[in-house]
């Protein structure tokens, strides 16, 4: 059987697409219908697909990654696609924290980091696995996220669909615990690597 993903991820490929593309101020605004032959963020084609996997999220079928891929190859042709990139994994972060259970995102805030962050990490564990196909382990202080079949690989240049999944990581710690540090990409596979891995460190304790 050929690799999926998560609907969630081609989604927010798609409305990160949408949302850098939609028009910024009142001027743009009286011209969106000329835009939106132009921007391909505001055309049918796009809000289409985004209604498609909307759907696919209800009914909890699962696109195959090579669809999510020729996504992430298309939006690695533009040149502002690692703004792209990053704007949807920030996206894809926020859908899945907001599925976490109320109490328990409550409860990460109001623990002492002792607590929360074990809690914290098990929620990142449970995300990446399921939404970014990744592995995540505690090395140290540090968590480590390991992608081994990154959809945004070489999508764009300068590793530049890399920046999907750290800028997930990122937003997700960001949420989960009231903020992050450094997150940096120590391994690449593209630079024939192996995998892609990132590590990032939590955020000083208060
Ligand atoms: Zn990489």
């Amino acid at each position: 059987m050929s690799p999926t993903v998560d609907p969630l991820l081609p989604l927010s490929l798609l409305e990160a697409v949408r949302t850098v593309d939609l028009p910024d101020g009142e001027l743009e605004t009286e011209f969106v219908e000329e835009l939106r032959t132009k921007r391909f963020g505001l055309s049918d084609t796009v809000h289409a697909q985004i209604r498609r996997y909307h759907d696919a999220v209800k009914r909890g079928q699962r696109p195959s990654a090579e669809e999510a891929a020729a996504i992430a190859r298309l939006i690695g042709r533009r040149p502002d696609a690692e703004a792209v990139f990053r704007e949807g994994g920030r996206s894809l972060a926020r859908r899945t924290y907001d599925r976490v259970s109320g109490p328990l995102r409550r409860l990460l805030h109001i623990l002492p980091s002792l607590f929360a962050r074990p809690l914290a990490l098990g929620q990142i564990r449970r995300i990446g696995a399921r939404y970014l196909g990744g592995q995540v382990r505690r090395v140290g202080a540090s968590i480590h996220l390991e992608v081994r079949g990154s959809v945004t690989l070489d999508a764009a240049p300068r590793q530049g669909g890399c920046t999907f999944y750290e800028s997930a990581l990122r937003e997700l710690m960001q949420q989960l615990v009231d903020g992050v540090g450094s997150v940096e990409h120590v391994r690449c596979a593209s630079r024939g690597e192996g995998s892609c891995e990132w590590r990032a460190q939590w955020r000083a304790v208060r």
